[in-house]
């Protein structure tokens, strides 16, 4: 699976890839193309490939290595296009031949059964997590925060949780399978791209024009008085101040949560702040948990205590 597993790359780009890269040649790439593409990313990124290609010879496993070329068009913004529609292409899930019968009766895609299964490369996550979680040690290079905490973690109860790849990658129907760390550490990449592209769109004086247009009108709130209304906060509260971030962080990404800030509208301070959490939305995400592959799922949940490895049987998987 490791060589030629991409069509259209020959192997003179193979020996290219990250994985083979020495430091000077990182250092060029970082100079060029996207400015996030930074060199601490491309050092993560290539120390991945090569514990994943050790895992390969020490276990005899089978895992795949993702050959991402990064752009290195002279414009900045170009170059963050190109990267982020090749990290789309190769983050497709893997879909099965248009003549292949199991298509005809089952799904369209090739690995879309087990939770622990990369659909892109169909490489058994579970025995790269067992062996030496990878996803614990790539890190982001700006938070500091592991593949293993940012997604493989359910935000509302902290319980270790498989992650599901979606169809459309970014969007699109949760899938039954997952990306291997390789593949995840791309679509984190990709995610911070993306995040990037739309805050530079939003910036743009032509987006404020047409948001004008449609009767939405910015307010400029003076930084004065908002660090003015947070230095106000009892010191009664301010023990409370950690839970709330936990909160406003969940709130966003999780719609069972929400926070409602009641202002004065004399003083413009938030008299009243209350928060809600809804159960139905809670039962619904409870459901999304049990998807992943009970014995896979129980395995994940001992992952922190380092458990000793579950010896390898057949019939684990369903
Ligand atoms: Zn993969």
């Amino acid at each position: 699976m490791v060589s030629n597993y991409i069509p259209g790359y020959n192997n003179q780009q193979q020996l290219n890839s990250l994985g083979h890269s020495n430091e000077t040649a990182l250092m060029a790439l970082a100079a060029q193309g996207n400015p996030q593409l930074n060199r601490a990313v491309l050092m993560e990124q290539a120390s991945a490939q090569r514990s994943m290609q050790q895992i390969a010879a020490q276990k005899n496993l089978e895992v795949p290595k993702v050959n991402f070329y990064p752009s290195t068009h002279g414009n900045s913004r170009k170059a963050r296009k190109s990267d982020i529609r090749q990290a789309y292409r190769l983050l497709k899930p893997a879909k099965r031949s248009l003549i292949s019968p199991a298509r005809l009766f089952g799904s369209k895609y090739r690995y879309n059964k087990q939770s622990h299964i990369c659909v892109v490369d169909g490489c058994d996550c579970k025995e790269l997590i067992q062996y030496d979680n990878l996803y614990e040690k790539i890190c982001d290079d700006e938070t500091g925060r592991s593949l293993w905490d940012m997604y493989w973690q359910n935000p509302v109860t902290g319980q270790a949780e498989a992650f599901l790849a979606m169809d459309k990658v970014t969007s699109g129907r949760k899938m039954r399978g997952t990306y291997c760390p390789e593949h995840l550490h791309l679509y984190h990449l990709l995610c911070k791209w993306e995040a990037e592209e739309d805050k530079e769109y939003e910036m743009n004086p032509n987006r404020l024009r047409d948001k004008v247009k449609q009767g939405v009108s910015i307010v400029t709130v003076p930084v004065s008085v908002m660090q003015k209304s947070e230095a106000d906060t009892p010191l009664m509260l301010s023990k409370y101040e950690p839970f709330f971030e936990l909160l406003e962080k969940d709130a966003r990404d999780y719609e069972g949560i929400n926070i409602t800030h009641y202002k004065n509208p004399e003083s413009g301070i938030n008299d009243i702040t209350t928060v809600t959490f809804d159960l139905r939305i809670f039962q619904k995400e409870l459901i999304e948990m049990n998807n992943p592959t009970p014995a896979f799922q129980q395995m994940i949940n001992q992952q922190p205590n380092n458990a000793p490895p579950i010896p390898n049987t057949q019939g684990v998987n369903q």
